[in-house]
């Protein structure tokens, strides 16, 4: 459950920056690979934004924060926050880069200001110092005026200046320490599943829209690199498998089609498993199978009904729906009683806000423990409103004890008399009890009886 983040142990230095300063190119150059993509079409996303890279034997990672696919909508002030807040909590030194080209601009200043601010090792760089008049350009005293010193000529295309940067960076990289405060936490595992066309592109890209800080993280295994990792509220989630829905809608709609296989790979590789489904067209086998699928591999669920922008609010309500929704499929899996579905416009954003309490209370549900004193308590509540009926023994069923014997998903075993049954009606109205009493919506519970002497 504890997510592999990119070692810490490896220091890491982050590039910020305004658009079209050189970033990825920057990136690549140190990175000697053409990974981040430097097309100007919008919208492209990325695959890799972290990277290692060996400079005089030692292995360092950078980030090109410039390379995460922020909403097209997300306003400058947003866009430095976020990158500077990636850098503080991913790495140890930061290289803010400007455009020797087009010289000091007014938003510079706000960058400096930012990371004059920030705790870490700023080192200043001015990038398209191809020439000499460039070079002379950043000798210029609008520059010293940031603060941050004289910046350090580079061409990331041609590469001149490169090699001494990463001389100073590294003897400051070499004694750091890690800065990062979120090493220690546990992110929560979330995969999207559902059909074709349901709108999982459109609602990961609105749920990282929303988001204030996303990395995906370093690709050292195959799985990872499909990956997401975003910070909402300084708590981390981690998205797998995103690689074929973190395109953009409409380029690739309909295309990516998982195979079964992926599908229960990524399910079993998550904790919380997000099921689209499309408010328009009805439910069919196939969700049947997923949620089916979720159901057995004891994951936490939580049922996405999306394109609600579609349906006008006066045709129903969100409760009418629901139960509507619940008519339709309760029967086949009594368990959605107690899984959260939420209704939700990818595409408008509307209440896609709402998703993450969501899956941090699915993912607290799955891993809750009820104590043995609160048992206790609990199964005298429970003989007391029913008795178990009489099994296929011959005698009344005797229950010793409940008790939680695991979590995630949260297990309990019920003791009876050696020679007597419990009837599955009656396991059945114990978790529907324990649904009933505690909230462990969005997760399965599992109660089962064991025989003993006493
Ligand atoms: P995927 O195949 O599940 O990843 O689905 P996409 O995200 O590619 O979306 C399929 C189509 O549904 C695209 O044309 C989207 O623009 C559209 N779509 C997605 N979400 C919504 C939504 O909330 N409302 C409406 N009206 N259309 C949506």
């Amino acid at each position: 459950m504890t997510i592999s983040y990119p070692e810490k142990s490896i220091p890491t230095v982050a590039i910020v920056g305004r658009t079209n300063v050189g970033k990825s190119t920057l990136f690549n150059r140190i990175v000697g690979k053409n990974k981040a993509l430097t097309s100007g079409t919008r919208g492209t996303t990325r695959t890799s934004n972290i990277d290692t890279f060996i400079w005089r034997g030692r292995t360092f990672r950078i980030i090109d924060t410039g390379g995460i696919d922020f909403a097209k909508d997300v306003p400058l002030e947003m866009e430095i926050k976020k990158q500077i807040e990636i850098a503080l909590t991913q790495a140890q030194a930061i290289i803010f880069l400007v455009d020797s080209k087009d010289g000091l601009l007014p938003q510079e200043k706000e960058w400096a200001h930012k990371l004059r601010q920030s705790k870490l090792p700023v080192f200043f760089v001015g990038n398209k110092a191809d020439n000499p008049a460039r070079r002379h350009q950043l000798q210029g005293p609008e520059w010293l005026k940031l603060g941050l010193g004289e910046p350090l000529a580079v061409s990331a295309v041609s590469g001149s200046g490169v090699g001494d940067l990463l001389d100073v960076v590294i003897k400051k990289l070499k004694g750091a320490k890690s800065a990062t405060i979120e090493a220690k936490k546990k992110a929560i595992r979330v995969s999207i599943i559902g059909r074709p066309n349901v709108g999982k592109s459109t609602l990961f890209n609105s749920l990282i829209g929303e988001e204030r800080v996303i990395i995906s993280p370093v690709a050292h295994t195959t799985r990872e690199s499909h990956d997401t990792l975003i910070l909402k509220d300084d708590e981390p989630f981690l998205f797998v498998d995103t690689a074929g829905i973190r395109r953009r809608a409409h380029v690739e709609a309909g295309l990516e089609k998982m195979g079964v296989n992926q599908t229960v790979n990524t399910i079993m590789a998550s904790d919380v498993v997000l099921l689209v489904l499309d408010i328009e067209e009805p439910f069919n086998a196939q969700d049947k199978n997923l949620i089916n699928l979720i159901g057995k591999k004891h994951k936490g669920l939580i049922i996405i009904l999306n394109k609600w922008d579609l349906v006008a609010e006066a045709e129903a309500s969100e409760e009418d729906l629901r139960n509507q929704f619940l008519e339709q499929v309760g029967g086949y899996f009594p368990f959605l009683r107690y899984t959260p579905i939420i209704f939700v416009s990818a595409k408008t954003h509307l209440r896609v806000h709402k998703i993450f309490e969501l899956i941090k209370t699915v993912a607290a549900n799955r891993e809750k423990i009820i104590d043995e004193d609160e048992l206790r308590k609990f199964l005298l509540y429970l003989t007391k409103k029913h008795l178990p009926t009489r099994g296929k023994g011959t005698r009344y069923p005797k229950i010793y004890s409940l008790r939680q014997i695991a979590a995630m998903p949260p297990t309990f075993e019920v003791t009876i008399k050696q020679k007597t049954s419990l009837q599955e009606s009656y396991l059945k109205y114990i978790v529907n009890e324990l649904h009933k009493n505690y909230d462990f919506s969005g997760t399965p519970v599992i109660v089962y009886a064991k025989k003993i002497k006493v």
